[in-house]
């Protein structure tokens, strides 16, 4: 089933709802992989019906070439979305989603600082955009249970803060990052990196596994550095925006010690494209 307007939606799913079958929903921005579909995979395992959504958010994109650039993969998408037995398509339009507007100022949601750091320091206003956007996919869905991948760790924080905030009954779970065949975490964007690149981009994977690997027992300041070395030698033009360890609530920058969890988190520009990718050491 695919709704445009959020009525015949709302309408869909609250006879559904009442027939006591619980509802999973997964946001995405399109250009789908198989990150998007193992997240719906885990609802269709929930048995929930499963709703996913398609919006490109303009307010959550700080540079609008980046926002321009966006890959747009419709037919694909739709052909991926019933291969995965997805129940539901929710495909807003901009009107849709912000008839008040674009350009109207929005009360800031609080968010413990996680907004504003790492990825939120270089992109100022992005978490905010995403924490808007999805509240209103939430109001308007009203899951039972959210999927969010792992891949972007920052963003799952920020959600659960806002989800938490507003008393949202609705409970999150986070899936693992799906990778292509050389490591690199499958992202949309992807497909803007040139073949050889996209093949050697697999290192940033195998520089956070070995990091991972020696976490406990060796300097952290000499892993950091290998781990740089290994990803340079492969992507000599790529620019390390941050590689370090946090505390995995608070993404506060810890150093290892043995007793506690940590994320390992990086942030990659190659080829004009920023990759993301993460690695979770001493968590079950
Ligand atoms: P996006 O379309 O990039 O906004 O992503 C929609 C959802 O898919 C988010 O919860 C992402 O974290 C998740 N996702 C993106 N890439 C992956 C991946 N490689 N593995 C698992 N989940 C992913």
């Amino acid at each position: 089933m695919l709704f445009k307007k959020s009525d015949d939606l709302q309408a869909f799913l609250s006879n559904k709802r009442q027939s006591g079958v619980p509802i999973g929903f997964v946001p995405t921005m399109g250009a789908l992989h198989k990150g998007h579909i193992s997240l719906i995979e885990l609802s269709k395992k929930k048995k929930c019906l499963t709703v996913c959504s398609i919006f490109i958010n303009p307010i959550q994109f700080n540079d609008p070439k980046d926002f321009e650039k966006y890959p747009v993969t419709l037919v694909s998408d739709l052909d991926l979305l019933i291969q995965s037995g997805c129940d539901v398509l929710y495909l807003p339009s901009v009107d849709e989603m912000y008839p008040e507007g674009l350009q109207t100022t929005r009360e800031n949601i609080p968010l413990r600082g996680l907004d504003t750091i790492l990825e939120g320091a270089s992109r100022p206003g992005h978490f905010q955009g995403v924490a808007f956007v999805v509240k209103r996919l939430l109001e308007r869905v009203q899951p039972d249970f959210l999927f969010m991948g792992q891949k972007d760790f920052q963003q799952v924080l920020v959600v659960r803060e806002m989800i938490h905030h507003f008393k949202l009954p609705i409970r999150v779970i986070s899936g693992p990052i799906i990778r292509e065949e050389t490591g690199l975490a499958m992202s949309s964007r992807n497909i803007r990196l040139s073949a050889p690149v996209r093949k050697k981009a697999g290192v940033i994977y195998a520089a956070l596994k070995h990091i991972a690997d020696n976490y406990y027992i060796r300097s952290w300041s000499e892993l950091r550095q290998e781990a740089i070395d290994m990803i340079l030698k492969e992507l000599p033009d790529a620019g390390i925006d941050y590689l370090l360890s946090a505390d995995i609530h608070t993404l506060k920058e810890i150093t290892p010690t043995q007793d506690s969890p940590a994320v390992i988190l990086t942030a990659i520009w190659v080829e004009g494209v920023r990759l993301l990718d993460n690695i979770l050491v001493g968590s079950k």
